[in-house]
């Protein structure tokens, strides 16, 4: 077995995920095409299906587990077809070219189909190990040298993976400036659902954006993703004071009455802005305490209104939305201290 087949069967199997262990009755489905085979009895470890799907392997059968994704055949298959795309063939040439430090992660990546599903952390083993590196030790002298490269590295040659990885609120301007560049401007970064920079999503997006028109939502793995220019953040929602509508609270706070609010109790506080609006004699700040009941006995007039307003759906929001975009937001702070 050449040095090449060798690496590359250990890659795949860093690549499978082993799901289970087979039940009866175990049903199992396959993501891609939805098709699905039943695990009928199970005899002295001899497993018997409905049927034998394409996508499981009988020898991961035999074993008794199954690989959700991929069975290791077809996963060698791939890695030899993306190694051979890269350029690389299974010679001594070849192999230079993979150790060859111009030969990097993302062009192994751009060539992985992104509903595989196999998360980036087993990716960069992979490639580590297609590399001939031992990706499990550490490294014990090399590190400094490493960040040092990294850090006097221009951003320019940064590649898109180490963009992406570092690219944020509140990076530095140029690392904003230069995917925008590459991007040219096309809609290229999806955010996951804390509104952090979805690295593998968008790299797959970057990559397309350079060389192509890019739509402003895609679907990847069935669920829709809204596709973001660079220097473009998803909406933020903004909670406003109940008492003073026109200042935004900062982690709940209001700096007009000095107080602190808890946004998560929305009723008392949208009728807190109608009292606030209906009487201005009152210091509403005095009421803050009160739970509803008692402010609906001390204002039984505005709570009428306010049953009025929440049957029709027309309690105020209490809330902003606004585009985080740096033209607009007074508190951005570009990090001035970080090295790179
Ligand atoms: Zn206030």
């Amino acid at each position: 077995m050449s040095t090449l087949s060798s690496r590359i069967d250990k890659a795949a199997e860093i690549l499978q995920i082993k799901i289970t262990k087979l039940k009866e009755g175990d049903k199992l489905q396959h993501k891609k095409s939805n098709s699905i085979c039943e695990v009928e009895n199970i005899e002295n470890s001899e497993v018997k299906l409905s049927h034998l799907p394409q996508w499981l392997n009988l020898e991961d059968i035999k074993n008794n587990f199954v690989y959700l994704r991929y069975s290791s055949t077809n996963l060698t298959r791939k890695i030899e077809q993306i190694l051979k795309t890269i350029g690389i063939t299974d010679d001594e040439l070849g192999i230079k070219i993979l150790e060859a430090e111009t030969t990097n992660f993302d062009m192994f990546f751009n060539n992985i189909d992104p509903i595989s599903e196999i998360p980036i952390a087993r990716l960069k083993i992979a490639w580590e190990i297609l590399k001939g590196n031992d990706p499990f030790t550490k490294k014990e002298e090399k590190p400094v040298i490493n960040n040092a490269v990294q850090q006097t590295k221009p951003i320019g040659q940064w590649s898109d993976l180490e963009l992406l990885e570092s690219y944020g609120y509140d990076c530095p301007l140029e690392i904003e400036e230069h995917l925008n560049k590459i991007t040219k401007g096309r809609p290229a970064i999806i955010f996951d659902k804390e509104g952090r920079v979805d690295v593998e999503k968008s790299l797959y997006m970057v990559r397309k954006a350079r060389h192509q028109e890019t739509p402003s939502t895609f679907i990847i793995r069935q669920e829709m993703h809204k596709v973001y220019r660079v220097g473009e953040w998803p909406l933020e929602v903004f909670f406003e004071c109940p008492i003073h509508s026109h200042i935004l609270l900062m982690d709940g706070y209001c700096d007009e009455c000095g107080m602190k609010w808890n946004v998560d109790d929305y009723e008392k506080n949208s009728f807190l802005r109608l009292i606030s609006e209906r009487e201005s004699e009152v210091d509403i700040r005095l009421y803050k305490k009160m739970d509803m009941n008692e402010l609906i006995e001390n204002f039984p007039k505005t709570f009428l209104k306010f049953k009025d307003l929440k049957d029709e759906g027309k309690l105020p929001s209490l809330k902003r939305k606004l585009s985080k975009t740096h033209d607009t937001d007074p508190f951005r702070v570009i990090a001035t201290h970080k090295t790179y």
